[in-house]
């Protein structure tokens, strides 16, 4: 059990601790979590060092072999359910309830992987001439650079497509969440050779250590568009492959033939879910004139019965927790401080609470501000949403695609034709219909515009962790006919 609640870094098979500390913060009591170290830069020598010498080896074990391994991991991780759920509440402020689904999503995440097809060689032409074929090799070192909103399915999302492939990945979590990743990647440890599967925490110099590293191939990065940028330019210099999943300001649309009281506790789900800390979660909302006040009513009701509160005495009844960090907790102040300067009609919460002991801001829900407010131009990341009128179909939809962002979006309508026509329109790589934002790891997830570069999930994300190789065989005798 102590045991559980020690952290270390995992390069070449074993933990690695030494040298300098940091500690993570509990968001529900702003107190210090454990001890965990940062990364060096021999450390990061090390793990590539490592992850290099085990690829020839890992990449050439047969696709049933690594997904047998996989599965085994995920058995790891649910035999350990109720201790990492616990860590991730401690670490990111996650309710309880929402902890444990973090923990089967992650399990999830290494079955499908484990489960998907293995690529088949390509036959493209095959004539008296010649063999023409494509097969898909994986790529060599992948670092998995993640964020804190869900440090472990994130992580996991990379891990397993990365491993089924046959490539060996250096994970390295935000320094505001290590805890749950560097214990998943120590608990799996015995089951695959040295170097396969290693995990660094590090400060804010071990991420564009392991972009600008040339013994890297691939970075595979989930966090915010301005950080994604950073991490293209820097990955140019060694020409690495690289895929961004980044932030978003996602619009649901609610049609004038729903019911508000279906439909506006399910929009205010996808809202609020994770205090509004989810990268896909509606953060705008356009509901149509016909219905605005009934739906606007319903979902300040639903929100208002919410529990909000401090989450690490593990109450199982706690809807939403505190925001994860300070930093984040600043951005998000700095929204309702606008939304206050310019007047606009809070519906729900905006009280600006003084200094407390804990990272906890009431949902807010801000209604019709205009569309070139910072509440609805911006990603708030938090809970914070605005609720816009809309009258005219072609109108909401050009308003619901002026972002430079395309991550997601929501269509609400009891005509699956109509809906289906909104969705084809809404510029984002994924839009849910009649339900609320919930990724799932069989459907790919592919931002547009700055929300980002490539993409990862479902059977096609394996193809971000390959890298094609075409054979011409020309079948003209070369040499003596063999006997
Ligand atoms: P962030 O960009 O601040 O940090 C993400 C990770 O990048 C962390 O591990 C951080 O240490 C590392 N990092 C920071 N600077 C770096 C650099 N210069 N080089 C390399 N690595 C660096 O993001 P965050 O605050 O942790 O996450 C919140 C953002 O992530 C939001 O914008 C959200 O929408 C987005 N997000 C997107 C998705 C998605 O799938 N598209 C999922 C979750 C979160």
């Amino acid at each position: 059990m102590k045991a559980f609640f020690k952290f270390a870094n995992v390069i070449g098979g074993l933990p690695r601790s030494g040298g300098r500390i940091h500690r993570g913060v509990d968001p529900s009591t702003k107190t210090p979590l454990w001890d965990v170290p940062v990364a060096s830069r021999q450390d990061v020598e090390d793990a590539v060092t490592s992850a290099k010498s085990a690829f020839p080896s890992w990449s050439r074990s047969s696709w049933e072999h690594r997904r047998h391994l996989l599965l085994q991991a995920r058995d790891v991780l649910l035999a350990n359910r109720t201790q990492m759920a616990e860590l991730i509440t401690k670490e990111g402020g996650k309710p309880i309830q929402f902890a444990n689904l973090e923990v089967d999503h992650a399990a999830n995440f290494l079955q499908f992987n484990a489960n998907c097809p293995a690529f088949e060689e390509r036959v493209i032409q095959d004539d008296a001439e010649l063999k023409l074929t494509m097969i898909q090799k994986p790529i060599g070192v992948v670092a998995a650079i993640c964020p804190w909103n869900y440090p472990l399915v994130l992580a996991m999302g990379k891990i397993a497509p990365a491993l089924i492939t046959g490539n060996c990945t250096i994970v390295k979590p935000s320094p505001f969440t290590p805890y749950s990743i560097l214990k998943f990647v120590e608990l799996v440890q015995p089951l695959f050779p040295p170097g396969v599967l290693q995990a660094l925490n590090g400060d804010d110099t071990l991420g564009p250590q392991l972009t600008t590293h040339p013994g890297i191939d691939k970075i595979s990065f989930t966090g915010s568009t301005a950080t994604g940028k950073k991490i293209a330019a820097s990955a140019a210099a060694t020409m690495k492959y690289v895929t961004l999943e980044l932030g978003g300001n996602s619009a649901s649309i609610v049609c004038p033939d729903v019911d508000p009281r279906i439909v506006a506790p399910q929009v205010a789900l996808g809202s609020f879910f994770n205090s509004g800390q989810l990268c896909v979660a509606s953060k705008r909302v356009y509901v149509h004139e016909d219905i605005y006040d009934d739906f606007l009513q319903v979902m300040v009701d639903t929100v208002k019965q919410w529990k909000v509160a401090p989450t690490s005495g593990f109450e199982s009844d706690i809807m939403l927790g505190p925001i994860q960090n300070e930093m984040q907790y600043n951005i998000v102040k700095q929204f309702f401080a606008d939304s206050h300067a310019n007047g606009h009609r809070f519906v729900l919460g905006g009280e600006l609470d003084g200094p407390r002991d804990n990272y906890i801001i009431s949902p807010a829900i801000v209604s019709n501000p205009p569309d070139d407010s910072l509440v609805v131009t911006g990603e708030a990341f938090g809970p914070i949403v605005p609720v816009m009128r809309w009258k005219d179909e072609d109108e909401v939809i050009r308003r619901a695609n002026d972002t430079r962002t395309g991550l997601g979006g929501a269509v609400w309508s009891s005509d699956l034709d109509r809906a289906y026509s909104i969705a084809d329109r809404i510029e984002a790589g994924t839009v849910w219909i009649n339900g609320f934002e919930k990724p799932l790891p069989q459907g790919h997830l592919h931002g547009y515009k700055e929300s980002g570069l490539g993409g990862e999930w479902g059977h096609e994300g394996l193809s971000a962790y390959c890298r094609p190789q075409v054979l011409h065989c020309y079948k003209a005798q070369v040499g003596p006919a063999k006997l």
